[in-house]
């Protein structure tokens, strides 16, 4: 039996930064400060600092980032914010939860981000905000994103659960991280993503001062002063422990990052020549972060593809085998196959290949030998 490669390491991970990581858990429960205590603040600065932006409120995890992104801009059930159907559920979820409508937009078959040439024939006078994904680790196409946004007076909420540390660059060479172009950034802190925690964890960045006082009001109960409610919020804070493993790995993103970039282009080299197999293409103006390593491959093939590398002791991935104009879940939309048909396309071709900060090259060579191998098939 061959050596398994799993599609994560984290243990790993933590092995290398044990030290500084075990020293940062003691201080806290040692301090016994375990929900809003000074590492919280000290986290949300530094992160801050790291994305150049202004503000940043930490929250219990991702998918309350987005809500809580969509009481702090008012939004009202029955609105409808336009955002693509080839994400993570949570995406549209934490608007539907609120009545408030997801508008799907097809997708770029290339970046598999949001097609901007679609999204204002979605508009309708319901709709507030546009909620771009930055899908895998690269950004959106933000620039006429928000030159829309502004014609149009809408809001702009980016989903940057997968691309925390991503740059967009503007046509004028501005270049500004994955979060921080928007009205609103939400991100995750969950485990498995770029900058993940021991738990759930989650975050919203700003750069406007009000939007972000009242984002840091509705993750605590809608309240500023002690049990004094100016308005109605959720219980949703990033706990101390949490904070402080963030804080020690915020410190390390930038060589997560290149660790990841550097088995991005290695997969790339390897699977250049393999028939069949389409390797992920970079967007024009964004860094890719590779939280995913996603290709395309036949349709048809795909399952045998990953019964094979599963029988080799190797793990791979389907984000997302059902896009969400599809599921059940959503079907009081109304949609039906054939709606967006490239999203539709990508859910029955991708495959994602293990990817994270401690990837050998000698495995990602052996998962691509396999791969080479495979190719009567592909
Ligand atoms: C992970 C993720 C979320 C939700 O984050 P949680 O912390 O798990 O709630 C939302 N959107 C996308 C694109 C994600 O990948």
């Amino acid at each position: 039996m061959s050596e398994k490669i799993p599609m994560l390491e984290l243990h790993a991970q933590y092995l290398k930064i044990k030290a500084e990581v075990d020293a940062a858990l003691s201080e806290v429960i040692d301090g016994s400060a375990f929900v809003n205590g000074a590492v919280v603040r000290r986290f949300e600065e530094a992160l801050a600092r790291y994305l150049g932006c202004k503000h940043v409120v930490a929250c219990g995890n991702g998918t309350d980032a987005l809500q809580i992104s969509f009481l702090s801009l008012g939004l009202q059930p029955g609105d409808e914010v336009i955002t693509t159907p080839f994400t993570f559920i949570a995406t549209a979820e934490a608007a539907a939860l609120f009545g408030i409508r997801p508008v799907f937009v097809d997708v770029d078959a290339d970046t598999f981000n949001m097609d901007v040439s679609q999204v204002e024939r979605a508009m309708t006078d319901r709709t507030r905000a546009i909620l771009p994904v930055h899908l895998f680790g690269q950004c959106a196409e933000m620039e006429p994103l928000l030159e829309i946004a502004r014609r149009r007076h809408l809001r702009i909420i980016e989903d940057a659960c997968q691309a925390i540390g991503a740059e967009y660059e503007f046509s004028d060479g501005k270049r500004r991280r994955a979060g921080t172009m928007g009205d609103l950034g939400c991100t995750s802190f969950f485990p498995s993503k770029n900058l993940g925690c021991f738990g759930d964890g989650g975050a919203l960045f700003t750069n406007d001062d009000e939007l972000a006082a009242r984002a840091r009001q509705i993750a605590n109960h809608g309240t500023s002063v002690k049990y004094h409610h100016e308005q109605l919020g959720m219980n949703s804070r990033l706990d101390s422990l949490q904070a402080a493993v963030l804080e020690v790995k915020l410190r390390h993103l930038d060589e997560y990052t290149k660790a990841r970039q550097t088995a991005a282009a290695c997969y790339d080299r390897l699977l250049a020549d393999c028939p069949g197999i389409v390797t992920p293409k970079r967007s024009a103006n964004s860094t890719h972060v590779y939280h995913q390593y996603t290709m395309k491959v036949p349709a048809g093939a795909r399952d045998q593809l990953r019964t094979h590398l599963q029988e080799t002791g190797i793990a791979t991935a389907i984000y997302y085998p059902v896009p969400l104009h599809l599921q059940p879940a959503f079907a009081y939309l109304g949609y039906h196959r054939g709606d967006f048909p490239v999203a539709e396309k990508l859910a029955d071709s991708v495959l994602s290949l293990p990817m994270h900060t401690e990837l050998m090259e000698e495995q990602q060579k052996k998962i691509c030998q396999i791969l080479a191998e495979c190719s009567p098939i592909l």
